[in-house]
């Protein structure tokens, strides 16, 4: 058994990639989920239940609206501005990692910006707190969970301009209130569903007030009015989210899903503290249950330990290059047998090196 420990694309659990393989084979009457049309009455319903799974599990309230769309939250990071920011405003940013700087250098190139806030200057091991957001921004943008870095927003930015977020490593993780948010997209692929699919959640007012020319695919209005299907939407890649939405439900949704991750993140970080040979690379208040970074006092024993790991069945845990040491990404599908399986070869290893 493999413990898969990387940050994506599509960790999901095992019987949903079980019952994803067999809609290949046979959706609906001998054919396959991907040869059906999408205007099938069939494939209309797997929309429908996956938006309503989307509203339930997150308790969207009314007056938003959810969009199943492509380009990855990648795209989003254009599509924010061209949508929300008006000539002659300016939005505010926070600048906690590299996706949050790409989504500035993005905005930066369809208006003005304000980057009220940045902990670039450690290498975003912490989340600023300290900051002023001007009252006439047109929204601020933040960034829940810092993927590469490890840092998790616990207490989310007041202020009574719309808030926007990046949500792609951390939607589904747990229980938020979305009432106050302007808008949250996020990169389907880590508690979603494939990559290929965006999911978009945006307070219905805020929209069609700039003036900006936008072009169709990159107007929410637009989508809003067909109901995400302006044009072929990723229908394997909706369809594999409605499984796993599916199961989440079926765990209790994210209030149970949440007390997992509690727990899963508790037991790493707890062993991180405990074991002499690691330490955690951020602020302690600021850590990320999704994205666990470390390191380990003594460089030179990273290989080994690797491969220790991997001798273990323990994948993807090699740290990205911009922090370097371990990085265990620990999303919804991943149990807490696995975590366990991590200590205990932090445990061995540090046994073999006294
Ligand atoms: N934002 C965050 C927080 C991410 O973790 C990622 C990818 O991992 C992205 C944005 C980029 O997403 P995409 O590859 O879907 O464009």
């Amino acid at each position: 058994m493999k413990h898969n420990f990387g940050a994506g694309p599509c960790i999901l659990p095992q019987e949903v990639f079980k019952q994803a393989a067999q809609a290949v084979l046979d959706f609906n009457d001998g054919l396959s989920i991907l040869e059906i049309s999408h205007r099938t009455t069939e494939f209309e319903a797997v929309v429908a239940e996956a938006e309503k799974l989307v509203k339930e599990l997150l308790n969207v309230p009314a007056g938003y609206s959810v969009l199943f769309l492509q380009g990855g939250a990648s795209l989003q990071f254009a599509m924010v501005p061209m949508n929300l920011l008006g000539e002659g405003q300016t939005a505010s940013y926070l600048d906690t990692g590299v996706w949050a700087s790409k989504a500035i250098k993005e905005a930066k190139m369809l208006g003005n910006v304000n980057v009220i806030a940045s902990s670039k200057e450690s290498n975003y091991t912490y989340i600023p707190k300290e900051y002023a957001v001007p009252s006439d921004s047109a929204y601020l943008h933040f960034t829940s969970n810092n993927t590469i870095y490890g840092t998790e927003y616990f207490e989310f930015p007041e202020t009574a301009v719309p808030l926007v977020c990046d949500m792609s490593s951390d939607i589904m993780s747990r229980v938020f209130d979305v009432s106050k948010f302007g808008l949250i997209y996020a990169g389907a692929q880590k508690n979603i569903g494939p990559a290929g699919l965006t999911i978009v959640i945006v307070k219905d007012e805020l929209l069609g007030k700039t003036g900006n020319k936008i072009p169709s695919m990159l107007d929410y209005k637009q989508h809003i009015a067909n109901g995400s299907m302006y044009n072929t939407p990723p229908v394997f890649s909706i369809y594999v989210a409605l499984l796993n939405l599916r199961w989440l439900r079926s765990k209790g949704g994210v209030a149970e899903i949440e007390k997992e991750n509690i727990a899963k993140a508790a037991a790493l970080y707890a062993e991180i503290d405990r074991n002499p040979l690691f330490k955690g690379t951020c602020a302690v208040e600021d850590r990320s249950r999704m994205n666990i970074t470390f390191v380990m006092e003594n460089p030179e024993l990273e290989k080994p330990f690797l491969k220790l790991a991997e001798e273990h069945g323990i994948v993807g845990i090699k740290g990205h290059r911009s922090v370097g040491g371990f990085r265990a990404s620990m999303y919804n599908a991943l149990s807490i047998t696995s975590v366990h399986a991590l200590i205990e070869v932090m445990q061995i290893f540090a046994e073999k090196n006294k």
